[in-house]
């Protein structure tokens, strides 16, 4: 079978896919379907954090898979309460929801605030406002809160009641937060709008005009969450909690496994019956998540992802002084952008027939997220690699 041509045949047409087929990972590196290797500067979207095939995982998710792999939210299961009492130990939260990737987290985000707001006797306070060139998710309700119109485009009607407002502008804000809003979603570090960082107290004055007006805050770390940017949760930099957090990416690894965090007062207006999910947390994927937890904390993974992110990041600007066509270095951790002024898609592709793996946002936005083991001699030949292409150009 020849795997291109058939899935070009015979899958929706939604995703533009690289001319290769992967067939095996291990650490930092993919095999492709002719035997080449390549490392991995995209990891899955930000999501093999631990990289392609850790024995532990491997050995975490075989032992579950002998045990119990499924059996709904009707009934309790081990792996899923631990999961949800070790998130909610380490985090602001109380309460977890366990959904199956990050726009279904952000969707019970957005379900909860509306239906706190009703439970409490202010049915009014409905709408949310959210950032432009945001990123939520492709359903109904999270594509409406993206603040991107390629992403809306074509399906209209969207969700009715969402502002949207520059990142990083606080007045913008304060002139939209209105009697109506319910919350603020934002991530906090923009990842597919090209790797924004917010200015230095953006989220504590984000806090303070919603504690003003009595809105809810709502972090989307689906992307920037389980250790991306050298915290556990992004928001640790600043120190400003929000009421709901989401998850996904990261979390299993590359299970599928979404979960929103919640304030016991904010997760206290879903009572039974009010959402719901019939794969959300099944022991399997829940008990990788765990056991992703546990490695990331007990193998000290932290402590690494800032230095290694900030040795990145000089070596790329090293690249900019060299290149006029490098515009701009920046992220924190491992979650890395460089900012082009010509489109980055040839780029990539010369990338990857030297054999990286980095991947594009935004036309012009080389991003880079990688697992967060990879090591500083692989940051060097990515970046000796990028050396060689701009040099082609
Ligand atoms: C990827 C992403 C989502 C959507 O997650 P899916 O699992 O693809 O639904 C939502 N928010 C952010 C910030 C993301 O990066």
């Amino acid at each position: 079978m020849d795997i291109k041509q058939t899935a070009d045949k015979h899958i929706a047409n939604t995703y533009a896919r690289y001319p290769l087929a992967l067939v095996r990972g291990e650490g930092c590196r993919v095999w492709d379907d002719e035997g080449r290797s390549y490392v991995d500067f995209i990891a899955g979207i930000a999501v093999c954090n631990l990289g392609h095939a850790h024995p532990a995982l491997v050995e975490t998710l075989t032992a579950q898979a002998r045990k119990l792999w499924h059996v709904s939210n009707l009934f309790y299961t081990q792996p899923q309460a631990e999961l949800a009492a070790w998130l909610t130990e380490h985090s602001f939260a109380d309460r977890v929801f366990f959904a199956n990737s990050g726009a279904e987290a952000n969707e019970a985000a957005i379900k909860l605030a509306r239906r706190y707001f009703k439970e409490n006797g202010a049915a009014e306070r409905y709408r949310m406002v959210s950032m432009k060139q945001s990123f939520h998710g492709r359903t109904m309700a999270t594509l409406s809160a993206t603040g991107q119109e390629k992403v809306r485009k074509g399906y209209d009607p969207i969700l009715e009641g969402f502002d949207f407002v520059a990142f990083n502008d606080i007045e913008e804000l304060a002139c939209a937060i209105g009697p109506a809003t319910c919350a603020v979603m934002l991530e906090p570090i923009q990842g597919e709008g090209g790797v924004v960082v917010p200015h230095r107290d953006y989220l504590a004055q984000v806090r303070k005009l919603c504690d003003e007006s009595g809105c809810l805050l709502i972090y989307d770390e689906v992307q920037t969450g389980m250790g991306r940017t050298g915290k556990l949760f992004a928001y640790e930099h600043s120190g400003i909690a929000p009421d709901i957090l989401t998850l996904a990416k990261a979390l299993g690894n590359g299970l599928p496994i979404g979960a929103m965090l919640a304030t016991e007062r904010v997760a206290s207006a879903f009572v039974p019956g009010a959402h719901a999910t019939t794969f959300g947390g099944t022991p399997l994927v829940t008990s990788v998540a765990l056991k992703v937890l546990k490695l990331i904390v007990e193998e000290g993974i932290l402590d690494e992802v800032q230095p290694k992110g900030d040795y990145f990041r000089s070596g790329l600007e090293k690249l900019k002084s060299k290149y006029p066509v490098i515009e701009e270095v920046r992220g924190k951790g491992l979650l890395v952008g460089a900012r082009l002024n010509i489109p980055g898609a040839p780029i990539v592709n010369a990338c990857m027939e030297r054999g990286y793996l980095i991947n594009c946002v935004q036309d012009n936005i080389l991003r880079f997220a990688p697992p967060l083991i990879i090591s500083r001699e692989e940051i060097d030949g990515v970046l000796d690699c990028l050396d060689e292409v701009f040099t082609t150009i």
